[in-house]
């Protein structure tokens, strides 16, 4: 009896350039590497070190010597797999390593200008552009560098949490559960997980992360060598895919790799100046194909994190109330949003074209329907003008519950009151809070 309690352990002995690729289901696992060298997705794995992998992680332990990998606990799933493109990841490495070295080599020189390779990911929907934006900044990393990555999809939040378009400056690998250190995320709220229900201001986003790219390397000479890594999202149709043209262009990428889609590596060959290099790369067999339904619920857990950290580092966030029977004035937290009903032509101010509704600020009111919505903070002395659709927002905030009786709404808040701003921006982002 006691023998069944004891925990499932499994030993998987890996050969060159295999991987081991995880599923966990309900329940913790512990993975150990018993013997030899591996990593998770570029971070290199401590040996005898125990990992605690939460449930529904999903991962790949990868190998290039060989490695002997102990888990204990129940998987999901777990198997080995001999054939994976990590060698080809490996060598789109190696050519933007060749392109920083030469930056470096001229940055020495008293080029302070010297630029480091900038490479886009693209392709549909689960073809691993996350996981190889993730590899490569690894990579990079370990090699010495400090590169930036730009995350263009609103659908996931990689690096901040859905529904925004946000820059990190990567100073050190990805930890092999939580990801990337996320806390000087600039992260720009787009209102919504999707591109195409504002695709005006999507494009502004990504010109304004692209300038601010450029102001970050014209500071730093070298974060400019080092690169930046730009992830994109799965849309890869009529609007999106002219998104993804005017991404190339405003952050002048020099490398294009395109992950499983052959029409769009020819689309682009035809659509993009000769000077960028494009290459049409496999994805691996190891990518989870997800549903909406886990799409969604993905999302949902990584705004659950934002708010609660994880098992092993909890956050305590505040609930607060406020009052908006107040004057406009008074009110301790009013809220903007970015976008508004189209106007007929004939009502048009003078100078206005019919696109710049979408990116239009205006003030919302508050009523029942912003229950679940999750807020988008603006810094303290930001006001409701046209400068907030370029304005990084400091934190988010979700309205759990309007009295329209009352006239107040209850906020979950990383931090107490009081908040350090008073102005918000509204986005049709939902998170249920049921913790
Ligand atoms: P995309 O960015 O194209 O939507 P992701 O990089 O987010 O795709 O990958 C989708 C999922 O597949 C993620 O959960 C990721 O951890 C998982 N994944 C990617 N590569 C592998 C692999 N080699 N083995 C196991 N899981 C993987």
């Amino acid at each position: 009896m006691e023998l069944d309690r004891q925990p499932v352990r499994s030993e998987y002995r890996l050969n060159e350039d295999n991987e081991l690729r995880l599923e966990i289901g309900n329940e913790d696992v512990i993975v150990e590497l018993v013997e030899g060298v591996a990593e998770v997705f570029g971070t290199p794995l401590a040996v005898h070190k125990r990992y605690t992998f939460p449930p529904g992680f999903r991962c790949s332990i990868f190998t290039y010597q060989g490695a002997l990998v102990e888990i204990i606990g129940k998987t999901e799933s777990a198997y080995i797999a001999t054939q994976t493109p990590m060698a080809i990841y490996l060598n789109t490495h190696y050519g933007l390593e060749m392109h920083r070295q030469i930056a470096l080599k001229k940055l020495a020189m008293g080029d302070l200008t010297a630029r480091g390779p900038r490479i886009l990911l693209t392709g549909p929907m689960d073809v691993g552009k996350s996981t190889v934006s993730r590899i490569l900044l690894n990579y990079a990393i370990r090699f010495g560098h400090t590169p930036i990555y730009v995350d263009l999809d609103p659908g996931q939040g990689q690096i901040s949490i859905p529904g925004t378009v946000s820059a990190l400056l990567v100073c050190k690998p990805a930890d092999i559960v939580e990801n990337f250190d996320r806390t000087s995320t600039l992260a720009f709220s787009l209102g919504s997980t999707s591109p195409a229900l504002n695709i005006e201001y999507y494009k502004h986003l990504i010109q304004t992360v692209a300038n601010l790219v450029d102001e970050k390397c014209a500071f730093s000479p070298r974060i400019n060598a080092s690169g930046v890594v730009i992830n994109t999202c799965g849309w890869i149709k009529d609007s999106g895919y002219h998104a993804l043209l005017v991404a190339s262009k405003a952050f002048k990428v020099d490398i294009v790799v395109v992950l499983d889609n052959e029409l769009l590596f020819n689309n682009f060959k035809k659509d993009l100046p000769n000077f960028v290099k494009i290459v049409h790369e496999p994805k691996s067999g190891g990518v989870e194909v997800r549903s909406t339904a886990q799409r969604a619920a993905s999302r949902n857990r990584c705004i659950q994190n934002y708010f609660y950290g994880t098992k092993h580092s909890p956050f305590h966030p505040f609930t607060i109330e406020f009052s908006y029977a107040k004057s406009e004035e008074e009110q301790e937290l009013y809220i903007a949003r970015v976008g508004t009903d189209k106007l007929p032509d004939s009502c048009l101010p003078f100078g206005m074209t019919v696109e710049d509704h979408r990116t239009k600020v205006v003030r919302v009111s508050i009523d029942s329907s912003l229950k679940d919505k999750v807020l988008a903070l603006m810094p303290a002395n930001a006001a409701i003008d046209q400068s907030l659709i370029s304005t990084p927002a400091i934190g988010f905030i979700v309205i759990t519950d309007v009295d329209v009786e009352k006239k107040t709404f209850t906020i979950l808040s990383p931090q107490p009151q009081p908040l350090p701003t008073r102005l918000a921006l509204y986005t049709d982002v939902s998170f249920i809070d049921d913790s």
